[in-house]
């Protein structure tokens, strides 16, 4: 039987993260083995994501994870180059808008105090500002708004998992194209996965990636953890007028939102409870969706947006944690040799730098060295505690 120090059940943003992050250390010497079933990544989350990164989340450690996560998408070259390569991740920083109704207001001016607390660039705006900066804005309803002027945009998602997938290999990490069907445990520890293909791989440490399908993952090993696939499907639009400046990722106080993408624009939301199930099969495309709640909210909130064509769609599934929708994160409080990254419903992406950070800590030193994330445990989820993020999209 083949032993890794590592083994990553799941090789998407997250399980590439966590590869790349250990092989890097310098105080980490063992081997890492990430296991995929998928390498086409046809229904991982990861190249369906839209690949927004921005600190305007409620939550401290949130703030700090999305202020790593920037950091390290500008400075992509130095941390992932290949062969002295630069990296091309498709960065554009133009900006996260959340806008807030009357009842919205103070929570919105509650968290843009913490994120500039933390060092985050956003700005509160009042209707006349808004109508000053964003031309095609319809104020009508809002009572604030806040800007991310620097530190939040999107980049291309396939493009930073391939990056770092390629640094993680030339670190020396192996990839293993099979599925894991079986967690052996021995007491309190996990000595082994089974694969697919009947191969035993040994470990001393195991790690849960498998994003959406995490749930099903730690299933295996006996272990209750409530991420499910929730689809999550996003429209693209092409409007005959131009606006200027360009479109931020604009969050409406109705949670509809929408963004430039190349010369058209990408736009979503997530549905409300009663037309969203758990969705482990199901792709299609909703157009009610669109029609009904979707292009209402854009074309009253953004005028432009009243002639509009859809011209394109997908689904995926975002990797959604029922108790909180927040990540979960590090080791099952029996068997601690299982660790958790998941759960991150939606924001899984952005966070990909400092979750695989995290993991390589608790796995190197037995604790976080740098932003401390004891908050996200996997206890919170056995004692029922949400730990409630005020700005999902
Ligand atoms: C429409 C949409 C828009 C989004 N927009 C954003 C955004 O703007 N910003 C942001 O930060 N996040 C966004 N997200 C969320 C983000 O995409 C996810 O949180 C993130 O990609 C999760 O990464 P992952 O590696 O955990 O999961 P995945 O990318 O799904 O990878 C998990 C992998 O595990 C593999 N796997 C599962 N089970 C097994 C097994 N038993 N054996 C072997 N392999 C297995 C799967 O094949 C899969 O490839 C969005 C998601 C969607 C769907």
């Amino acid at each position: 039987m083949q032993i890794y120090d590592v083994v990553i059940i799941g090789g998407g943003i997250i399980g590439s993260a966590i590869a790349y992050f250990l092989k890097a250390s310098p105080h980490f010497q063992g081997d890492v083995v990430v296991i995929e079933r998928d390498p086409s990544y046809a229904k991982a989350s990861t190249p369906r994501s839209l690949g927004g990164v921005r600190q305007q989340f409620s939550i401290r450690e949130n703030i700090e994870i999305g202020l790593f996560g920037v950091d390290f998408v500008k400075r992509a070259s130095q941390y992932l180059s290949v062969d002295n390569e630069p990296i091309e991740l498709g960065w554009r920083e133009l900006g996260y808008l959340f806008l807030a109704s009357p009842e919205g207001q103070r929570i919105l001016a509650e968290n843009q105090q913490l994120q500039s607390q933390c060092g985050a660039k956003i700005e509160i705006l009042n209707p006349e500002n808004l109508k000053i900066k964003f031309p095609w804005l319809n104020t009508d309803g809002i009572a604030l708004g806040s800007f991310g002027y620097e530190g939040e945009g999107w980049l291309d998602p396939s493009l930073l998992l391939g990056a770092f997938r390629a640094k993680a290999r030339a670190l020396g990490a192996t990839f293993l194209y099979d599925e894991v069907t079986e967690i052996v445990k021995h007491k309190q520890k996990i000595s082994s996965v089974i694969l697919d293909s009947g191969v035993q791989v040994g470990c001393s440490f195991l790690v849960n990636a498998a994003g959406a399908w995490a749930g099903a993952v730690a299933e295996l090993a006996k272990i209750q953890l409530p991420v499910v696939p929730k689809k999550r499907i996003i429209y693209g639009l092409d409007c005959r007028e131009e606006l200027n400046p360009k479109l931020p990722l604009v969050i409406d106080s109705s949670g509809v939102f929408i963004r430039s993408e190349g010369t058209g624009f990408v736009c979503g939301v997530s549905p409300p409870a009663h037309l969203d199930p758990d969705s482990w099969d199901d792709m299609e495309i909703d157009y009610p969706l669109f029609d009904d709640i979707i292009w209402p909210a854009i074309a009253h909130r953004i005028p432009a947006f009243e002639a509009v064509k859809v011209t394109n769609a997908w689904a995926g599934w975002y990797d959604y944690n029922t108790l909180d929708q927040n990540g979960v994160i590090g080791p099952h409080g029996e068997i601690d040799n299982f660790l958790f990254a998941n759960g991150f419903s939606g924001h899984g992406l952005q966070q990909s730098p400092a979750i695989g950070r995290a993991i390589m800590e608790l796995i190197t030193f037995g604790e976080y060295r740098t932003i401390d994330l004891s908050r996200f445990s996997h206890e919170r989820i056995i004692r029922g505690l949400a730990l409630t993020e005020r700005n999902v999209v």
